[in-house]
């Protein structure tokens, strides 16, 4: 039975076929599924839906080659793919991939000898620490760590050049543009927030030889991640529609460049059914039930700066 209200779903990296393929089937029992150019025509108002649903995936990760473009040709599901043409050309990962494996206290010292001691004792994770600083920042400190610990790159986290091939000849999937090296876009400078949004829509146009069109932002809450300034990038770079992780009813959107996104990462079938059941409740209990969230704890530092 349909009875919820339309919405879009973010993953990042799949990691067990199981788990998707059950959330993927239980999605299909509560929505029906639209592609991107239907969610276009939803938030602009052209041609409204009801009880839709489109999914969106971040970062290009090597999952939704092996993983998730097989359950979705089964099942025939539209979704939208967001990922950086330097990753996928490159080989090289994204700065929060290649922290992944660091020990939190070593990469805090490196923060603290990178950065200074007295950002680095700031009462915040590790990984919400960098995402205060400039990307070029967070590359010195990653460099810092790989060479006090003698440690090479991660390998390959992300599809490479013949995987995105592939994946570009399926018409369910609608690519979209993530950014060069997926800062916060909000710490950069006016220089280095336009090149990283239209460079990464020029390069990404040219891999695939189409216009892209779609955007979604790195971090992605507005006003905070992203401002103003980075629509305009957007609008310059021939955008349509950019989807942000405003955790907001779909329908409550007015702004074709902040469409909001509920995010997926793990759960069992009937706690993603109680997710979404619960929308906008959701959040609220959690931040309750955690009395603080990390992106509270960013805003206060900022403004205690
Ligand atoms: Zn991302």
């Amino acid at each position: 039975m349909k009875i919820l209200p339309s919405t879009i779903i973010n993953f990042h990296a799949v990691g067990d076929s199981r788990w998707f393929e059950s959330v993927l089937k239980l999605l299909l029992q509560l929505y029906r599924p639209v592609s991107s150019d239907q969610v276009y025509d939803h938030v602009s108002g052209r041609v409204k839906h009801r009880h839709s649903c489109h999914l969106t995936f971040d970062d290009g990760h090597l999952s939704f080659y092996t993983t998730v473009l097989p359950l979705i040709t089964r099942y025939q599901v539209p979704v939208s793919l967001f990922l950086s043409p330097d990753v996928v050309e490159s080989g090289r990962n994204f700065w929060f991939q290649e922290v992944a494996g660091f020990n939190p206290a070593l990469l805090r010292k490196s923060v603290e000898e990178v950065v200074g001691q007295a950002f680095a004792q700031q009462a915040l994770g590790v990984e919400a620490l960098l995402k205060l600083l400039p990307v070029d920042q967070i590359h010195a400190v990653i460099r810092h760590y790989q060479q006090t610990h003698n440690l090479a790159p991660a390998p390959r986290r992300n599809i490479n050049l013949a995987e995105l091939d592939l994946i570009a000849k399926s018409p369910l999937v609608t690519l979209g543009a993530h950014t060069l090296t997926h800062p916060v876009l909000a710490n950069e400078t006016d220089t280095r927030s336009r090149d990283e949004i239209v460079q990464s829509v020029e390069r990404l146009s040219r891999l695939l030889d189409r216009p892209v069109t779609t955007f979604a932002y790195p971090n992605g809450i507005p006003g905070f991640d992203f401002t103003q300034r980075e629509q305009e990038s957007l609008q310059q770079a021939g955008i349509k529609m950019a989807f942000s992780t405003w955790k907001r009813p779909l329908g409550s959107c007015s702004d074709i460049l902040a469409v909001p996104r509920k995010s997926l990462t793990t759960g069992r079938p009937l706690f993603v059914a109680f997710k979404l059941l619960a929308g906008q409740h959701y959040y609220t209990l959690k931040q309750f039930l955690a009395g603080h969230d990390e992106v509270t704890q960013r805003k206060n530092l900022l403004k205690k700066k």
